[in-house]
């Protein structure tokens, strides 16, 4: 593999969106405390109101740290304005589509509390998957574009030598069970995780993986999964903020490496993965367990923060990552560690009831950039 377009842009990129104040916001006069001041910074201004006056009232010293400004920097910031393709065009997904047809595993995961705007991103709302879904609609995410644009590279690639195969798997991880989204008898009795060298590292043991000749079939996965998603469920209240989604994109290329007719394979993927809601790591934290005796609500985002700040920080990053530790990271291992590419999309709510979660989302995303 050819690591200089790693090298430039780093192994994981990090971008944040912004959404709009909901309804339910503006009708109790929650005030916007974000800033988006340029292309790629952000800034926090809890201490001014909309109206332009001082947050901060007499009792209160400046020097309290949650009224304080604060500022930080990503590979891109995005505004309450910014449309799906908008995120398509300039989140950096193309790049990730690119590196997994030459054979990295990738991924591009949405972290943020519930209700940030994660399932928006990825997805779009469900009403598109309904009935007669409109191919052309604005509102589709980030998935339903890396598919379209997928299968435009493939098109203008496969002109060469190189044929292309691409499968595609969809599960989800709830309390540390991994469900197959593919076929609902996993509901009742979960799948096993397993590590092996052939395999090129961990991987879902009988996971369901289909084929997928054109676009049409890969669309089908990720409709098929949210249904069954919806049924599994069982319409459960907080389900979807307790449980992370992966659907993984396989992109196996084979090319005629020479007229003798030797090989080349090359295994590409690419997990798009909906994360918990980031608030669930503070509800683990207080129960006052620890990583290991946890039997807690949710590991896996616990174990990613804390790999995550592990690779980040230079002295820590070729030592002992704790990947095994949970589900998520063991099936996202491959592709945060040394010879993957991640792109993270930190989805905030700009309202300042959210104040301290928007700062911990911000915070765990500024720390992830360092990777
Ligand atoms: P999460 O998956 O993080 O819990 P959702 O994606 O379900 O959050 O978003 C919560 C609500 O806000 C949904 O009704 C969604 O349609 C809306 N929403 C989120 N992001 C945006 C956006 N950028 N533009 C318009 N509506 C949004
Ligand atoms: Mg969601």
């Amino acid at each position: 593999l050819d690591h200089s377009s790693v090298d430039d842009l780093g192994n994981i990129s990090v971008v944040v969106r912004v959404r709009p104040l909901s309804e339910r916001e503006i009708q109790r006069n929650d005030d916007t405390i974000i800033q988006v001041i340029s292309h790629e910074q952000i800034m926090m201004r809890p201490d001014v109101r909309a109206n332009g006056q001082s947050a901060i009232t007499g009792s209160q010293s400046t020097f309290n740290q949650t009224l304080t400004a604060k500022s930080f920097t990503f590979n891109a910031v995005f505004d309450q304005t910014a449309s799906q393709s908008e995120m398509m065009d300039k989140s950096g997904v193309a790049r990730i589509i690119a590196m997994a047809i030459e054979g990295y595993s990738t991924t591009v995961f949405c972290y943020g509390q519930t209700g940030s705007g994660k399932t928006h991103t990825l997805t779009g709302p469900p009403h598109l998957f309904q009935d007669q879904p409109d191919p052309f609609s604005e509102e589709h995410g980030l998935i339903y574009r890396a598919f379209v644009h997928l299968f435009d590279r493939l098109k203008e690639k496969s002109k060469s030598d190189c044929t292309y195969i691409i499968k595609a798997s969809f599960l989800e991880i709830y309390n540390e069970k991994v469900i197959d989204l593919l076929n609902l008898s996993t509901f009742k009795k979960p799948l096993q995780v397993r590590w092996s060298r052939v395999a090129g590292g961990f991987y879902v043991e009988n996971l369901f993986t289909v084929e997928c000749e054109e676009f049409d079939d890969l669309l089908a996965v990720l409709e098929e999964g949210m249904k069954n998603r919806a049924v599994g469920s069982h319409g459960m209240n907080d389900y979807s903020s307790r449980s992370h989604t992966i659907l993984t994109v396989h992109v196996i290329s084979e090319l005629q490496a020479s007229e003798e007719g030797v090989y080349l394979s090359r295994h590409g993927k690419i997990n798009f993965v909906d994360l918990a809601g980031s608030e669930m790591t503070k509800k683990t934290n207080s129960q006052g367990k620890t990583l290991e005796e946890a039997n807690n609500i949710n590991k896996s985002l616990m174990v990613l923060g804390y790999c995550i700040s592990q690779l980040s920080d230079p002295r820590k990053r070729n030592g002992h990552i704790p990947y095994r530790d949970s589900k998520l990271t063991q099936l996202l291992s491959d592709s945060l560690a040394g010879n993957g590419v991640t792109l993270m999309v930190a989805c905030v709510s700009p309202a300042r009831s959210n104040l301290s979660e928007t700062l911990n989302t911000l915070r765990y995303a500024a720390r992830a950039k360092h990777i």
